[in-house]
């Protein structure tokens, strides 16, 4: 067991009220990775508290330990964790009160190691598939409900193994959680596949008004998208990853309006020449080469054109 396993199974066994946290607006990884490490602690007899400050959206109500996650946290922790998240920002208010987190497990390129202890390796494709890799080196042990949670991360945050970061490693892994318990079928289709006919039309909305230029494919939803279709999240629906399959997009690229008087940016590319990370951080964001994101404060109109001309410049420059 290297340094860093036994620092963190040593903090892990003595503490006793353990606060698990994610990022705002979660998807598959960050509730997979949160519900999995979560179930795994209370197995060995700690309470756990699991938060996400925005829930967990209905589309992975079905797994797990989805029922005990919280807004807000109860108790004082007295260890905090934050998992499948690359600065402190993307947490939202529940760790206000305690500063930097005990632990930090994360996957993001752009990761600025914000923890005391911080296990961060961002060749892996998912945090699911970190935790996978050191929770037994823990003490812990893959039952078949955190199977469940971390295949989950791992074929979402893959895209259904189909990323460039997937290797033969990830596939063994699913293959391992698969005779752990979990139902690849299942989880595939409820994680990645089915959609409600309320996200659909949202998707239809933002299909209606794709554009394209210079290699880059990208489309809007506004707010206005999103009442008359009846979507009930804050998010793109996963629209994203329709648009990033568009054959004459170098780069994609989702606005998604938001109540607050920001705008949520998604970027994609499947050039391995191109880093979209690097975009992002320049409007605060962050994430990975081939995928990230920003909550951009402002107009639509504004940040669309701002957006599209740094994105432009990595375009040039490759
Ligand atoms: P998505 O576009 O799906 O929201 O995010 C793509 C990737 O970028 C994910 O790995 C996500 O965690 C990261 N990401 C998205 N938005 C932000 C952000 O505002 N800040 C940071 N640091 N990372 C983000
Ligand atoms: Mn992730």
């Amino acid at each position: 067991m290297n340094d860093l396993d036994k620092s963190i199974a040593g903090r892990l066994q003595t503490a006793n009220n353990i606060l698990i946290v994610s990022h705002v607006r979660p998807d598959g990884d960050a509730i997979g990775s949160l519900l999995g490490l979560g179930l795994a602690l209370q197995a060995i007899g700690k309470q756990v508290q699991m938060v996400l400050s925005d829930g967990v959206p209905s589309s992975f109500r079905h797994l797990p330990g989805s029922d005990q996650v919280l807004r807000v946290q109860k108790t004082p922790p007295d260890l905090s964790i934050v998992v499948d998240c690359s600065d402190l920002k993307r947490v939202g208010k529940a760790l206000d009160k305690y500063g930097a987190p005990d632990i930090v497990v994360d996957h993001h390129f752009t990761n600025g190691a914000f923890g005391t202890l911080n296990l961060i390796e961002p060749e892996s494709p998912a945090t699911a598939s970190v935790l996978c890799q050191h929770m037994p080196a823990w003490g812990l042990t893959i039952t078949s409900e955190v199977a469940a949670n971390l295949l989950t991360g791992l074929i979402t945050d893959t895209l259904g193994f189909r990323t460039l970061n997937t290797t033969p490693l990830s596939l063994r892994q699913a293959a391992d959680l698969m005779e752990l318990g979990a139902n690849l079928n299942s989880l595939y289709t409820l994680g990645l596949v089915r959609r409600t006919l309320t996200a659909a039309r949202y998707w239809g909305a933002g299909l209606g008004n794709l554009q394209y230029e210079g290699g880059i494919v990208w489309t809007a939803l506004t707010l206005a998208d999103r009442a008359r279709s009846g979507y009930s999240g804050n998010d793109d629906a996963d629209l994203i990853n329709v648009v990033s399959s568009i054959a004459e997009g170098l780069v994609s690229i989702i606005f998604v309006e938001q109540a607050n008087g920001t705008v949520k940016i998604s970027w994609r590319t499947q050039d391995p020449n191109l880093d979209v990370s690097q975009v992002a951080v320049k409007f605060n964001g962050g994430g990975h080469k081939a995928a990230a994101g920003a909550d951009i404060p402002g107009n639509l109109a504004e940040i669309k054109k701002r957006v599209l001309a740094e994105t432009g410049k990595i375009l040039k420059k490759s």
